[in-house]
């Protein structure tokens, strides 16, 4: 038996996959290398002395997929595979919903045709907006998101929850919030493509110098330091996650099984004090300068964590100077991979 790990190359997949290994767990990745890189698969490798199947391919490609379920036994997936760029699906609305929904429906076909239930989906804590109270529960009212990539996070999660209604499946829906850091190993970590979006990928890339300055984006919200806050999860915990979350769905004894976790610290760090903790944590400066608002940013978001930890046995520890670290060691990895 096998779980199916649908862009397993990338960032919070190839974590998964290693805790999914680590747990004995047999793993056959799917990823087309639009948003990764083989050498992480080489990695992976290296990291758990297994070497997990590999296909690469985009999976809109149903007739490869249909051969992959006909080579295994798969018992489940976690899927990953989506276009994730919240600028960018601004600009490419009708490739965003055809890469990230398509992709799902052909999964859950090759799923209720074959009787196959777990399903984990990644979704995100954008379906939230910005939430009147914090900490942010899984019944906080959802609002619809305001880019294209956050709204075909919440289709997703709506056809998971009438796919397990209807064929009494099991699903989990994961609402991460903002995953960080690299693998201890420094062989694993977020790759961006071109200029960062993300904060920590961009201080990063300001500390060793690719980038002259992090822009700051505002400092007049209304928090202690004027900056706005999230809760940044490290991503080996949120890896961790998945292999609870899929444990639970695989062992429980309901026909029909739909869960729904927000995966974060349950703490919430400004953008300044992400700034200076990876400061103090590395030794290393970071010059800034306060730019404007960017547009669409809300000023607060943290997670309530207390479900995901009383159901899954689960628990995010790791400080965040701690997931900075790590950030950093990957950073340097990459950099003595292009010398
Ligand atoms: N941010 C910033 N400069 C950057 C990137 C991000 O000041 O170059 C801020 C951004 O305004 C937000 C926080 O960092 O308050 C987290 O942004 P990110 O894009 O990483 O995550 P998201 O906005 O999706 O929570």
């Amino acid at each position: 038996m096998a779980v199916l790990v649908t862009g397993g190359l990338g960032y919070i997949g190839s974590h998964t996959v290693v805790e999914l290994i680590n747990n004995g767990y047999e793993v056959v990745i799917v990823d087309d290398l639009s948003n990764s890189e083989r050498f992480i698969l080489k990695n992976i490798e290296e990291i758990t002395g297994k070497k997990p199947f590999f296909y690469p391919f985009d999976l809109r490609r149903r007739e490869l997929l249909t051969q992959v379920f006909d080579a295994h036994q798969i018992e489940g997936c976690i899927n990953f595979a989506a276009s994730k760029a919240v600028g960018e699906s601004q600009i490419k609305p009708v490739d965003y919903y055809e890469n990230n929904l398509f992709t799902l429906i052909n999964i859950l076909q090759e799923f209720k045709e074959r009787g196959i239930s777990n399903f984990i989906f990644s979704s995100s804590c954008t379906v939230y907006g910005q939430a009147e109270k914090m900490p942010i529960t899984e019944n906080t009212p959802l609002k619809l998101p305001e880019s294209v990539y956050g709204k075909t996070k919440q289709m997703g999660e709506e056809i998971l929850i009438d796919f397990a209604k209807a064929y009494q499946r099991k699903i989990s829906l994961l609402r991460y919030f903002n995953p960080i850091g690299a693998h201890p190993s420094g062989k694993l970590g977020e790759l961006p493509i071109g200029v960062p979006n993300n904060l920590v990928p961009y201080v990063m890339q300001t500390a060793v110098g690719i980038r002259e300055k992090l822009n700051i984006w505002g400092d007049d919200y209304d928090t202690a330091d004027g900056t706005p806050i999230r809760d940044y999860i490290y991503v080996v915990d949120l890896a961790k996650a998945h292999v609870s979350a899929l444990k639970k769905l695989m062992e429980s004894n309901e026909q029909t099984v739909i869960d729904i976790f927000n995966l974060g610290a349950g703490k919430g760090s400004s953008v300044l004090e992400v700034v200076k903790a990876f400061e103090t944590a590395n030794d290393v400066k970071v010059p800034y300068q306060i730019c404007p608002r960017r547009e669409g940013d809300i000023t607060i978001a943290y997670a309530d964590v207390t479900k995901a930890e009383r159901e899954l046995h689960w628990k995010s520890e790791t400080p965040l100077e701690e997931s900075l670290r790590t950030a950093w060691k990957w950073q340097q990895y990459l950099e003595s991979k292009t010398v």
